[in-house]
């Protein structure tokens, strides 16, 4: 893939998923701005309805105490103090006819015709509510109808929702305030999200490139040491370059088998039955199948052990290549010194570790030799395929355990696995 097209790629994704990352943060506002909308206004009307109630109920109660007249300056004083100009009363008799009633010039509403409509439905279900827009006012008004004084009159009062109205409208200003500084904000936010998550997948497009690289470079050297031993066998018996030719082809044939096996073991899809293992009796075995490696490079090979045991549920074989790849690297980038094996339990854990005075490995790669077919450019000179961390890595993380390193670039390294016993 071109720079270009791949850059081209990341731009238009990160612009997509800026915009998704906006499109949903603010639709989230907008819903969240409706929702609270309605919550506040059917709050705020069912304070004004408590109000009307209690206002046209305190009217039902005096009947029992004062006649009509009393009634009447007792509501006109009530609405007096609420103030004329935000409440209207009006009272009938059950057959509809005004006993009192505020100025209609005033309240033109009085005289809608379904104000007796909504009068006569009071008789019938006591007391409704209705909401009314007059075009006279640029308020809505809330009114109450409710039959009283034993059914024999109906009390209607109006009042406006001027408070409300105003409180909402101030509440959907600062709202929609806060939704534009927050929308600002969030497209900001999406898009520095968005660059974070570019970032990731350019390092995983680079790490898969890295891979491929390796896997390129490291097939291909041996291909072309195949392809030349083969020039030099042709048309003459050389059993030597023949004998060659099969060993290059094991090795590659091996690199593939391990890729197989780390990619299995990564997803999963095999299920290797496993049996109790001894670790202490493995990782010993192992100790003496590499001692003579050890000595042929005069490195002192160290084995101990704090328990005599630590059972294990694992595949043998893919446990000892795994000890085995430790021990390998340990003896193969230690040129003098000594290797330390150790065996011990800690909490739950059965841990291993591999100490060594080799190289070493610096600090920002430590990390990266796990990776597939990583190898530390000074170490490339040596025999290896970059596999054998990786393997070990998959083959731990399969049995529920962990692979870490601790190292010192020219004082050695130490690699610890811990398995769940
Ligand atoms: P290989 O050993 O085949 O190169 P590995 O996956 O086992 O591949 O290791 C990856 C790289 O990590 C090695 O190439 C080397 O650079 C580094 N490495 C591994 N073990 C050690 C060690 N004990 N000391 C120093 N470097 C190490």
């Amino acid at each position: 893939m071109s720079l270009k097209t791949k850059n081209n790629i990341l731009r238009s994704f990160s612009f997509r998923l800026t915009l998704w990352y906006a499109v949903f943060f603010v639709s989230s506002l907008v819903i969240i701005f409706f929702i609270s909308d309605k919550i506040l206004m059917a709050d705020l009307l069912h304070v004004v309805d408590r109000g009307l109630l209690a206002q046209a109920t305190k009217i039902d109660d005096e009947f029992g105490y004062f006649n009509l007249d009393q009634i009447k300056t007792g509501i006109r004083e009530s609405i007096e103090q609420e103030g004329k100009n935000r409440i209207f009363y009006r009272l009938l008799t059950s057959d509809l006819k005004v006993v009192a009633t505020s100025d209609p010039l005033k309240w033109p509403c009085l005289n809608f015709p379904q104000m007796s409509q909504w009068a006569d439905q009071s008789l019938e279900n006591k007391v409704v509510f209705h909401t009314l827009s007059p075009p006279d006012r640029n308020y809505k008004i809330r009114i109450i109808s409710r039959a009283i004084g034993k059914d024999k009159f109906i009390i209607q009062i109006g009042k406006t929702m001027k408070d409300e109205e105003d409180l909402v409208g101030l509440y959907r200003r600062v709202f929609g305030q806060a939704v534009g500084v927050l929308m600002i904000l969030g497209i900001v936010l999406a898009w520095l999200e968005a660059q974070k998550a570019m970032v990731r997948i350019d390092g995983l497009m680079r790490n898969l490139r890295d891979v491929t690289n390796n896997i390129a470079h490291d097939l291909r050297t041996p291909l072309t040491r195949i392809r030349g031993l083969a020039e030099t066998a042709e048309g003459k018996q050389d059993p030597e370059s023949l004998g060659m030719i099969v060993e290059e082809c094991d090795r590659l044939s091996a690199t593939i088998k391990t890729m197989l096996e780390i990619a299995e073991a990564d997803a999963g899809l095999k299920d290797v039955p496993k049996v109790s293992v001894d670790v202490v009796a493995l990782v010993k075995r192992g100790c003496e199948l590499f001692e003579p490696l050890a000595q042929d490079k005069n490195i002192s090979l160290k084995f101990n052990a704090t328990q005599e045991s630590l059972m294990i549920k694992a595949e043998p074989m893919r446990l000892q290549r795994v000890v085995a790849n430790l021990l390998d690297n340990a003896i193969k980038f230690t040129s003098s010194g000594s290797i330390d094996v150790q065996t011990k339990k800690e909490g739950a854990h059965a841990v291993i570790t591999v100490t060594d005075t080799g190289i070493g490995i610096e600090s920002g790669q430590q990390e990266r030799i796990f990776e597939k077919f990583y190898r530390i450019e000074s170490s490339r000179s040596l025999p290896g395929n970059g596999l054998g961390l990786s393997y070990v890595q998959s083959m731990v993380a399969s049995l529920g355990g962990s692979v870490s390193v601790q190292s010192t670039l020219g004082q050695g390294s130490t690699f610890t696995i811990k398995l769940p016993l």
